[in-house]
């Protein structure tokens, strides 16, 4: 029997949990992480799945000192392309956004899922956090702290409970929060292959009725990461296929976008769910990650907006803490609740409607798609708008988010200079 006591217990050591660990452990709390460590895994040219995550995400990775190690294996986003092939009767032009136009070196990095969570486990293991390898089966939660229980005899006591416990989060139940979900009726496939034309970082997301496509450029010029979404029916029918008959379907789909396709590697299926915890917060809780919001894989925003919450908790903790007061007390739970829910719900709400025009046979919604794309070729302004929407949530940036918190050079009038 192990009984443990800690300020903050993180439930989950998925990459938001890991995340929540290390940022919070910097703010200065005593953290304790419940939840299996991942399994080690050597890098591959063909990652199964891969994060593309943006500028801000990458300013706290190396803020957090988890960069350095990934940085080999990143490849960075320098311009993503989108292309309708809806073959409506309004045909949106090609759009293509460029860093450079933001002055920027890239809007991110593609990072396989696997090497993230080892980088910031093997992070978690160098700083003073308790790692506690089992799965909570009860939480129960008092006024005045959280108590945690696995079937092996392990109970931990915190003043905050930090659910980072994935989609089935039993962090959310225990602290009675609800939440609403949303499934499309369609599947997303996730896999890496290689190609003939090299990518020169372009991610390319290819529109179509009923789905869409987007390659995400791996560090190898000629391999690329795919996100293939589509009905149910037609997804599980391309997860049946062999990998010969699955690369010929892919070819057809790109067109020879990125010319003749090589080896695919192994193929993910996932629903694609929208899910929103009705608050971000519970007695003693905070949720952070897809415990709080699960979107569709479509425009990159999941786990971004999951280190943003990581982030935000420990900007809302560190002040408390400071002042020797209690970090798990209703007035840092509101303080975080207030700080999340502006970007969380521009999110879910903003890819909920994307998903939803993407696949939309709608005459008057095809034509309103195509005048936001010529609108957006013509004119710089409203390009570097979008994209500054796309990059950054609606509010200020978490300290550990702001260039400088992990020296990173920014662009300016008279060269790179060190933020
Ligand atoms: C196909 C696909 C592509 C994506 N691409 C991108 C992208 O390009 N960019 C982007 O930003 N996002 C992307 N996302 C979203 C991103 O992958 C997720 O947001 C992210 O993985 C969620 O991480 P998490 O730590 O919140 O949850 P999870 O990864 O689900 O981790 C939860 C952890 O909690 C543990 N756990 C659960 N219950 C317990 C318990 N009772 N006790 C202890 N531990 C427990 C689990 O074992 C797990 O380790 C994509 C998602 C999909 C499906």
């Amino acid at each position: 029997m192990i009984s443990e006591q800690s300020d903050i217990a993180i439930v989950g050591a998925g990459p938001t949990g890991l995340a929540a660990a290390l940022a919070l452990a910097h703010a200065g709390a005593g953290v304790a992480l419940v939840g299996s460590p991942p399994v080690p895994q050597s890098p591959q040219r063909l990652d199964t799945r891969t994060a593309a995550l943006l500028q801000s995400s990458i300013d706290m990775l190396r803020a957090l000192g988890v960069f350095d190690d990934l940085k080999p294996h990143a490849a960075p986003l320098l311009a993503i392309r989108i292309i309708d092939d809806t073959g409506g009767l309004f045909r949106a032009p090609d759009v293509e956004f460029r860093a450079s136009e933001l002055g920027l070196e890239a809007f991110g990095y593609n990072i396989a899922n696997s090497l993230l969570v080892e980088a910031l486990y093997r992070r978690a293991s160098s700083e003073p956090i308790a790692h506690h390898p089992v799965t909570v089966d009860r939480i129960a939660l008092s006024p005045s702290s959280a108590t945690l229980s696995a079937d092996d005899g392990f109970t931990l006591t915190a003043k905050l409970v930090v659910g980072a416990d994935g989609r089935h989060s039993i962090c959310r139940k225990a602290a009675g929060i609800g939440g609403s979900e949303r499934r499309y009726g369609k599947g997303a496939i996730a896999t890496s292959f290689a190609h003939a034309v090299p990518h020169r970082g372009v991610s390319i997301e290819l529109h179509r009725q009923g789905g869409s496509m987007t390659t995400v450029p791996l560090p190898d010029p000629y391999a690329s990461s795919l996100i293939w979404l589509g009905d149910d029916a037609e997804i599980e029918a391309l997860m049946a296929l062999d990998a010969e008959a699955f690369t010929a379907a892919l070819e057809q789909r790109l067109g020879g976008l990125l010319g003749g396709i090589g080896e695919t590697s192994a193929r993910g299926h996932f629903p694609v769910t929208v899910l929103a915890a009705d608050s971000m917060t519970g007695r003693r809780t905070a949720l952070v990650g897809e415990a709080a919001h699960v979107l569709p894989p479509i425009g990159a925003q999941g786990l971004n907006l999951s280190l943003r919450d990581a982030a935000t908790l420990a900007d809302c903790v560190k002040p408390a803490l400071k002042q020797g007061r209690d970090p798990g007390a209703d007035a840092v739970l509101r303080a975080y609740e207030a700080a999340r829910k502006p970007d969380v719900l521009t999110r879910t709400v903003g890819i909920d409607l994307l998903s939803r025009s993407l696949l939309s046979g709608f005459l008057p919604l095809q034509a309103a798609r195509g005048l936001v794309s010529h609108g957006l070729n013509a004119l710089p302004p409203l390009r570097r708008l979008v994209m500054r929407l796309g990059m950054a949530p609606p509010t200020e940036l978490p300290s550990l988010m702001r260039p400088g918190a992990g020296g990173r050079q920014v662009a300016t009038a008279h060269g790179p200079v060190q933020a």
